[in-house]
């Protein structure tokens, strides 16, 4: 009995040290660690659903494939603002 609880225990303990491995080791943001591109976030159901805190993408440039963790996410579409708000005059 003692020894299925340690081997439960090792077990679970094995998951939480990757977990916090995999979290150092992984970029952070969404940029590819190859080429310094903005990847593409992608829908991987394996590992979404064996890891949902970290984000699967993918590199259009290199076709690099991989983790990141959740960062900051760089703007596709910058806004663009004009100084002054354009005044309408009838
Ligand atoms: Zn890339």
């Amino acid at each position: 009995m003692v020894f299925a609880v340690v081997l439960v225990a090792l077990f679970i303990l094995r998951i939480v040290v990757a977990t916090i491995v995999f979290l150092f080791i992984l970029p952070d943001g969404d940029r590819c660690p190859i080429c310094d591109e903005v990847t593409l976030r992608v829908q991987s159901r394996g590992w979404n659903t064996l890891m949902p805190w970290f984000r699967t993408s993918w590199c259009m440039r290199c076709d690099w494939e991989g983790l990141h963790r959740h960062g900051s996410v760089t703007p596709t579409t910058p806004v663009i603002r004009s100084p002054e708000p354009v005044s309408r005059r009838h």
